[in-house]
């Protein structure tokens, strides 16, 4: 077992006022280079650890639900602090409430969870270069096809699983 595999972890808002933890590694970790992900983030990219809501345990505050316009056209939630907005997950209206993004940004150690894939690198800001040995797609993807198993059979025990 190495440093990576230990949970929970833990993150928060900056100011502090939220505090949550997550309980075990997430399903699968989306570095989405969409437009809207980096109007959002003001920067190049999204880095967002999917997990299920009721893995991610709140310890000190209450975020507020945003509702927000997304890619999709479903719109997405963003849990953001009530006092300083910063953001700390998202739910999106494909997935539900049962699963939450996590902005890994967020985390106290961030470094434990890189990408599992690139998503929409079609729109990638032409200078950022992407690693060879993680999986790219131009857009999106079938999870079947890039998940761990283990990943595809938690998604499937959720209450929103069809
Ligand atoms: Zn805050
Ligand atoms: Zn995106």
């Amino acid at each position: 077992m190495t440093a990576n595999d230990v949970f929970p972890i833990e993150g928060g808002c900056t100011c502090r006022a939220v505090r949550y933890r997550m309980m075990t590694k997430p399903l699968f970790v989306h570095c989405c280079h969409c437009r809207w992900c980096q109007r959002e983030t003001g920067a190049s990219f999204a880095l967002n650890a999917m997990i299920e809501a009721d893995r991610v345990i709140l310890q000190k505050g209450e975020p507020e639900i945003v509702d927000t316009p997304s890619n999709s056209g479903k719109g997405q939630k963003i849990a953001r602090c009530p006092s300083c907005r910063i953001a700390l997950w998202s739910n999106y209206g494909g997935a539900g409430d049962a699963v939450r993004f996590v902005r890994v940004g967020t985390l106290d150690e961030p470094d434990r969870l890189p990408p599992d894939i690139h998503i929409f690198t079609s729109s990638r800001q032409p200078w950022i270069v992407l690693p060879p040995d993680t999986p790219a797609v131009a857009e999106y993807y079938r999870s079947a096809d890039y998940w761990p198993k283990e990943s595809l059979d938690r998604r499937a025990r959720l209450p929103s699983a069809r």
